[in-house]
């Protein structure tokens, strides 16, 4: 049988969760998926290194009820393998990985499977380093720590960075006025409308920045209390969730979950920029990213423009300094101009563009590593 090709950063429709386990490795080009199992503690968690050219593979851990095996494997190859791209575009020594527990983060949660995961992580020496991410908090890092050092994102009362979303959403925010930079001529947001969806963590800090700049934010969540807060304290307006792709507004700032872009809500958006936090936000990189190239909608791509979370921890990895943390933020400004130019220059997709300036770091620092 003929094996695909093994290129470490294709860029590709993403392999289905029904492929074959190796099948899916070798399609996303993983380097290392460690499977954790703790009867005991009832931990069933997947870790899953895709790339440690640029640096130990660092990834948050997310927590979720994933309905199957296959669906929990699929997300953490999908999500190691963005971070591998995100920490290579934004300047760091890091390489990508993620983890997924699998359970439901309100129910399931003990601090014996936290600090059992943390011994898994402790195991590989190194090679991979968490913090949180959805289903996980910064008190849940401090659990992994008691085990292991390799984990960021801890309270900031114990030496850590605390919660990186004030940082994220500072990095998106730096994302959208790029791309308004480039759609519109200038960056300025007063009086730009934009639609926030899911306010969370970083939704709710990039309601506060936008407002900030007077911007008109919509704001949706299927949580209507998070909305009727930042409609209280930041005059944002209230939008339903299933409206929001009829709204006719100048940005589109999904900060909730992936795959809301799909043919689907590219035929109903009305908006000329996508620019916001979720993670992989395309359902398919390859057809919507050029459906989206066809009909004139930038994209700024998740990985490029929410790096800010990275980059808090990857501060604290280095010994944390404040100032260097925005400073490396407000770089996103600059690399999302970047990318912006050369899916200009190219007609490729922004995220094509974005791949190719990340993948050719990573070639060119692997030269530098495989000489003497
Ligand atoms: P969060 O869990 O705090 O907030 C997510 C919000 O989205 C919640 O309020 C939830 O109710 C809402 N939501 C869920 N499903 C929705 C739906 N279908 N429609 C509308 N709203 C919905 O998460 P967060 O930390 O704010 O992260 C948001 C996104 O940004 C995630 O995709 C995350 O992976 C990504 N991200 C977060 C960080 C970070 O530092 N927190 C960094 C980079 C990327």
């Amino acid at each position: 049988m003929s094996r695909p090709k093994r290129s470490i950063l294709p860029l590709m429709s993403i392999p289905a969760p029904h492929d074959s386990i190796f099948g899916q490795l070798e399609a996303f080009g993983h380097k290392k998926v460690v499977y954790c199992s703790d009867p005991d503690t009832g931990l069933r968690a997947i870790i899953a290194i895709h790339d440690t050219t640029l640096g130990p593979a660092l990834g948050g851990t997310r927590m979720w009820a994933y309905k199957t095996e296959q669906d929990a494997l699929h997300d953490v190859l999908r999500l190691s393998k963005s971070m591998t791209y995100k920490a290579a575009i934004a300047g760091l020594n890091l390489g990508g990985g993620k983890a997924v527990i699998i359970g439901d983060s309100r129910k399931d949660k003990t601090e014996a499977l936290l600090r059992k995961f943390g011994r898994f992580i402790k195991n590989l020496n190194g090679e991979f380093i968490t913090a949180e991410d959805v289903g996980t908090n910064p008190r849940d890092m401090e659990y992994i720590r008691m085990e292991t050092q390799h984990v960021m994102g801890v309270p900031e009362s114990i030496g850590g960075s605390g919660d990186p979303s004030p940082i994220a959403a500072l990095g998106v925010f730096m994302g959208i006025k790029a791309s308004v930079k480039e759609f519109y001529g200038n960056d300025s947001l007063t009086g730009r409308t934009i639609i926030v969806q899911g306010i969370g963590h970083v939704g709710e800090n990039l309601v506060r920045l936008l407002r900030d700049e007077n911007a008109k934010v919509y704001a949706s969540d299927i949580n209507e209390d998070a909305v009727a807060h930042v409609v209280k304290k930041y005059g944002a307006e209230a939008v339903s969730n299933n409206t929001i792709f009829e709204i006719d507004a100048d940005i589109y700032a999904p900060c909730a979950l992936g795959a809301t872009i799909n043919t689907q809500t590219i035929g109903k958006l009305k908006c000329n920029i996508i620019a916001g936090s979720a993670n992989n936000q395309l359902e398919d990189e390859q057809v919507h990213g050029k459906m989206l190239l066809d009909k004139g909608i930038l994209f700024a791509p998740d990985y490029v423009i929410n790096a800010g979370g990275i980059i808090n921890c990857y501060s604290e990895l280095m010994g944390f300094s404040k100032k260097r943390t925005m400073q490396l933020t407000e770089n996103i400004y600059e690399a999302t101009r970047n990318v912006l130019k050369l899916s200009k220059a190219e007609n490729i997709s922004t995220i094509e563009a974005a791949n190719k300036i990340a993948e050719k770091r990573i070639a060119d620092i692997k030269k530098v590593k495989s000489t003497y």
